[in-house]
């Protein structure tokens, strides 16, 4: 089922709201009429975040983390099995570097609005590529379930056991050793050519078919098996909302494209659906 994308609103121009004014922010982001019709009325809304949500928390996105000391090396060098197994200390360097970049940076408006608005409908379900559990902290999954489909990079498992480690002895000779094996320890993070956890993934398929309203944010929509997700929503014929500074390949089948940053077009959503108290 295709639906026809309905007039997009005005991009915002970032560098004429003053950086801390949501109110400001609520003028330029104008949310269709449609859209908070049908949130009035949802009983069910999922959302899919990547790694553009997370983007003005200053987490770059994948590609982009390719910088300084890093740049040399493609993230496909850097985040399989088999890199691993080649340079294990390389490999575990970068993600502790990812791993400090994040524990230093905070959720953002975007993060926060999502955490909101899981308890404003009946039922909600969270989910994220990320794995810079950026949503928890803004106190998402309390209400609701969040799924994260790619781990989470502060935690750690046994790279032979595949079993969650919480302690472990740091070494000038990375990466740790497991406590229970000796094996090397890796961080719990889906590489490309692993398969997702196959839980979270039953139940983020479950939530598309089971919602009748579907965002995509901050995602480029490429990387699968969650690029499906929105379409699966579409087919069972949910409305498809999309939030991303740029189009993506989902693009032409959304209802609803908002061309702004998650962070500004989610406060506005969340208060011009529910500041009348509806
Ligand atoms: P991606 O890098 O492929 O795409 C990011 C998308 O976000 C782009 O389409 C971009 O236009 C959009 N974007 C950038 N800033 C935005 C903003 N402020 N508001 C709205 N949209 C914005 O990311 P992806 O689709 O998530 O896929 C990359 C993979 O890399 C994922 O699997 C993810 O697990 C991983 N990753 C995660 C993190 C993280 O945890 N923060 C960071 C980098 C990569």
């Amino acid at each position: 089922m295709t639906h026809t994308p309905e007039p997009a609103p005005q991009p915002i121009q970032p560098d004429s709201a003053p950086p801390d004014s949501d109110t400001r922010r609520d003028f330029i982001v104008e949310i269709p009429p449609a859209l908070i019709e049908a949130l009035h009325r949802a009983r069910s809304v999922a959302v899919l975040t990547g790694a553009g949500i997370s983007a003005e928390s200053g987490i770059p996105t994948f590609r982009d983390a390719q910088t300084g000391l890093w740049s040399r090396y493609r993230p496909e060098e850097l985040a399989t099995p088999a890199a691993f197994e080649q340079n294990p200390r390389l490999v575990w360097e970068w993600y502790a570097w990812r791993r400090e970049l994040i524990s230093r940076a905070r959720p953002n408006p975007g993060h926060l609005a999502l955490a909101e608005m899981e308890t404003r409908l009946p039922h909600f379900t969270l989910i994220t590529q990320n794995v810079d559990g950026l949503h928890q902290r803004a106190g998402s999954g309390k209400a609701a379930p969040l799924i994260e489909l790619h781990g989470n990079i502060q935690r750690v498992k046994c790279y032979q056991e595949n079993r969650v480690v919480d302690r472990w002895q740091e070494t000038d000779d990375p990466p740790p050793r497991c406590p229970h094996c000796g094996g090397w320890l890796r961080p719990d993070v889906v590489w490309f050519g692993e398969p997702l956890p196959w839980e979270a993934l039953a139940a983020a398929q479950a939530a598309a078919r089971a919602c009748e309203i579907f965002f995509s944010i901050g995602t480029s929509a490429l990387v699968e098996p969650a690029a499906s997700l929105p379409l699966l929503a579409l087919r069972r014929g949910a409305r498809l909302v999309e939030i991303n500074l740029h189009e993506t390949p989902l693009t032409p089948h959304a209802t609803h494209f908002l061309p702004c940053a998650a962070g500004a077009a989610l406060p506005a959503l969340l208060r011009q659906t529910w500041s009348q108290g509806g």
